[in-house]
């Protein structure tokens, strides 16, 4: 009995002289239910600024103690508080080039809503300017006409202006505006990859099928300007701190160039950054010439050269294009010859002593790629590196012990979201396990959720949360039965992202010594009826200890 009196009376006292020897704050938050997300998940009433940085979490009266004649003080009302959500994997560099003519159709469930969105796009426009939605939407979304948009119905909404909708990469809708500034009619050929749908007289639909459609839209947009690129860079990072993201990992992605980090690096040169991105370095080689470049180039690559706004984490997520899998195709079964070029730039990773981030959705193709990473392993242990399997929609309990033999990490991502109702066409039932989020979670393996916006997800990581613990579609249809409890999907999407980031000793929870990334939710994200954890907004949004959205303020 003794021994547990003198136990509490040290604990107090350890406690006591935390908050004690921390410095006068400059910003303190109370009267709130602050989840911090540490490693015992607990819940404290106040929290401590001082600089960008947390430095007391505890009751209010602890923290009131730190205030000094210059403290901010917010009150939370009661408020919840939780880390500003980590996406582990998103492609935002890429998406921020056309920000300014783009259209989100995040999250909308009404196809007439989705027009009139188009149509005030372009009524905001000037005449010719191009209206685009480049994806994180899906057909199945809409309850009111599950359905794409007709030629006619675009020009209805946009007289004046090309409109496309790319649909995740399969398809566009265009307008007749659009289709003339393409240079689309009735006697154009297909384009390589690509189908041109025609009407019964010969005309074009408006209907554009295949990734090869989408090259040749893209093609015809032209270069935005350097100086708008960094406009916005900034823009669409407000739009981040809006949903809740303080800080991503970056894939690149098809089509990324210099010019997409050029924006991020002038933004941080202006100290214009409200989240924080940490980027791999993203190739796409078809063949194995392209290989012999890539290798080259990856002898050279110096990760971890910048700060915690903007810093190189690594290699990924492509590795050689001929066997990047597709989730809406059945199997995946990558050759031989293939297979060499994939291991002659993975063991090119390895030999740097670089971190890896590899696409792998289907069983064949993350055997393979777990056979390959094995061998280079022998000679080269990867220990250490954080190599990662992106999405791994078909990953099975033997793959993941193979995995974890390899200490490897697993990025799950809301891809059913939107393409659930397309999956359950190709994959059927196993749909309703893809991916398997409990066996994920169960194997030990660190694993942590994002998006893989924008093309093929929506933004919104509040969505991805409630994907995971109601295991619906946007649009609602069940598509998921593995769904997880909300405390680890929360810790998945905070904490658990942090590693992939290489900066689990500055985010990812609301503890002494991290920064003040946080958020305050508009509603309680720990009891809200689960189908309202998709519309949870947050009233405001610090990065480092800054107010970039919103306020509390009436
Ligand atoms: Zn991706």
């Amino acid at each position: 009995m003794r021994s547990i009196i003198r136990c509490v009376i040290v604990a107090v006292a350890a406690v006591y002289s935390a908050i004690a020897g921390a410095q006068t704050a400059d910003l303190v938050l109370i009267n709130g239910k602050i989840v911090t997300v540490d490693d015992r998940f607990t819940i404290a009433e106040a929290l401590a600024v001082a600089g960008e940085r947390v430095t007391a979490v505890g009751r209010n009266a602890e923290i009131e103690k730190l205030k000094g004649p210059a403290t901010r003080v917010i009150d939370l009302g009661g408020r919840t508080v939780i880390p500003g959500l980590i996406d582990n994997h998103a492609h935002y560099m890429r998406a921020a080039e056309y920000w300014h003519r783009e259209v989100r159709l995040d999250g909308v469930t009404s196809h007439k809503q989705a027009l009139e969105m188009i149509a005030e796009k372009a009524r905001a426009s000037q005449p010719g300017e191009w209206v685009l939605v480049l994806g994180g939407w899906s057909e199945e979304q809409f309850t009111d006409e599950k359905r794409g948009f007709t030629k006619e119905e675009l020009d209805a909404a946009a007289p004046n202006n090309p409109v496309v909708l790319q649909l995740i990469y399969f398809r566009i809708y265009a307008n007749s505006r659009a289709l003339a500034a393409l240079g689309i009619d009735a006697a154009s050929p297909d384009p390589a990859g690509g189908k041109i749908e025609k009407e019964a007289n010969g005309q074009a639909n408006g209907v554009l099928n295949g990734a090869g459609a989408l090259r040749v839209v893209l093609a015809r947009l032209g270069e935005v300007a350097a100086d708008k690129m960094v406009d916005n860079a900034r823009a669409l990072m407000g739009y981040l701190n809006r949903v809740g993201i303080t800080a991503y990992q970056d894939m690149g992605g098809r089509g990324t160039t210099p010019a997409h980090l050029d924006a991020f690096r002038a933004a941080a040169a202006q100290r214009h950054m409200t989240v924080r991105v940490f980027y791999n370095v993203f190739v796409e080689p078809m063949n194995p010439a392209d290989v012999d470049r890539v290798v080259a180039r990856i002898g050279e690559l110096k990760p971890f050269q910048g700060d915690d706004w903007l810093d190189l984490t690594g290699f990924g997520e492509n590795v050689y294009v001929p066997v990047t899998d597709n989730l809406l195709v059945a199997a995946a079964a990558p050759s031989a010859p293939n297979m060499e070029q994939w291991r002659r730039v993975a063991q090119a990773v390895a030999d740097r002593g670089l971190h890896f981030n590899i696409h792998a959705q289907l069983t064949g193709t993350i055997r393979a790629f777990l056979t390959q990473i094995e061998a280079i392993n022998q000679q080269k242990p990867i220990k250490g590196l954080r190599w990662t399997f992106s999405h791994l929609d078909q990953v099975e309990a033997a793959d993941l012990a193979r995995m974890k033999r390899l200490d490897m990490y697993a990025q799950i991502h809301s891809r059913p979201s939107i393409q659930g109702a397309l999956m359950l066409k190709v994959h059927g039932e196993r749909t309703y396990h893809m991916p398997p989020l409990r066996l994920i979670r169960d194997s030990g393996v660190p694993w942590g959720l994002g998006s893989d916006a924008t093309a093929v997800t929506p933004v919104n990581p509040f969505y991805t949360l409630w994907w995971a613990v109601t295991g619906k579609m946007l649009g609602g249809q069940k598509v998921l039965e593995e769904t997880i409890g909300r405390e680890e999907a929360l810790i998945a999407h905070t904490r658990a992202n942090a590693a992939f980031l290489f900066q689990e000793g500055n985010l990812g929870a609301l503890a002494p010594g991290k920064y003040a990334d946080l958020l305050v939710l508009d509603r309680d994200y720990l009891t809200v009826p689960a189908d309202e954890i998709k519309d949870i907004r947050p009233l405001l949004t610090m990065v480092g200890g800054r107010a970039v959205h919103g306020s509390l303020s009436p």
